[in-house]
């Protein structure tokens, strides 16, 4: 208890990793007693609509890790997966690789398969990347510079064309 109010006390973010197989529970005492900013995985928050509620409205950041999901048998397939659920329930998301080094993907790999998966739009993808930079855990000031660079470059002239159109050659942005 008092290294959990220690963090607290010198206001140091912390993320922690929860609900990724076990119960929705795990998700609420990470959020609501340890504080977590960030929670990554988060899948079980799908089967308690009142917390996904009070998670999404603290603005706690999902850390959604796909590849991840599906190996460890979090989620039996991607089409069962909770990210467009959370999407439609704006919960606060961005995407991860978890353990690149174990799951041997890139970052890239990740968009590319989330994408693709589920249609993508260029706005949605964006939007998980100005998420990202929003949830770094840095000054206000870096995360304001690196949203503000993510929002003068669009990933695409046109955001009504799902991006898996332009992904096909292993490429996340289409062709200007
Ligand atoms: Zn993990």
């Amino acid at each position: 208890m008092r290294r959990r109010l220690y963090w607290r006390k010198l206001e140091i973010p912390i993320t922690i990793h929860a609900g990724e197989g076990g119960k929705a529970e795990n998700i609420r005492e990470a959020v609501f007693d340890h504080g977590a900013a960030r929670i990554g995985h988060g899948v079980a928050l799908e089967r308690d609509t009142e917390l996904l509620k009070q998670v999404r409205d603290r603005g706690t950041v999902i850390e959604i890790c796909l590849t991840s999901n599906l190996q460890t048998c979090s989620v039996p397939s991607l089409a069962k997966h909770p990210f467009k659920k959370f999407f439609d329930e704006k919960v606060r998301m961005t995407l991860n690789t978890d353990d690149p080094a174990i799951s041997n993907l890139t970052l890239t790999d990740e968009f590319e398969l989330a994408a693709r998966e589920y249609k993508l739009m260029p706005w949605q993808i964006h939007e998980l990347l100005v998420n990202a930079a929003n949830a770094v855990f840095a000054e206000p000031s870096v995360c304001a510079r690196l949203a503000k660079a993510l929002v003068q470059k669009p990933l695409s002239d046109s955001n009504s064309v799902p991006l898996s159109v332009g992904i096909r050659g292993g490429n996340v942005s289409k062709k200007r």
